[in-house]
């Protein structure tokens, strides 16, 4: 048997588990990575720059 040495550039690999990309969830391997990738995006732009951080009431007791 003969094993490359050299990754193989012409087959896409999924740049998140490095598995072979699937021509239906290209260019990630299956759903799961690409609906991953999506959260990924989605959580970067849901932080509201500025919203003010309300700590949760509590005891909050000064001497
Ligand atoms: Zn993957």
């Amino acid at each position: 048997m003969s094993t490359a040495s050299t990754p193989d550039r012409t087959r896409a690999v999924c740049p998140l588990c490095r598995k072979p990309e699937s021509a239906d969830h290209a260019p990630f391997c299956s759903r799961g990575c690409k609906d991953r990738d999506l959260l990924n995006w989605l959580g970067e732009g849901y932080r509201v720059p500025g919203l003010p951080a309300e700590p949760a009431s509590g005891d909050f007791e000064e001497k």
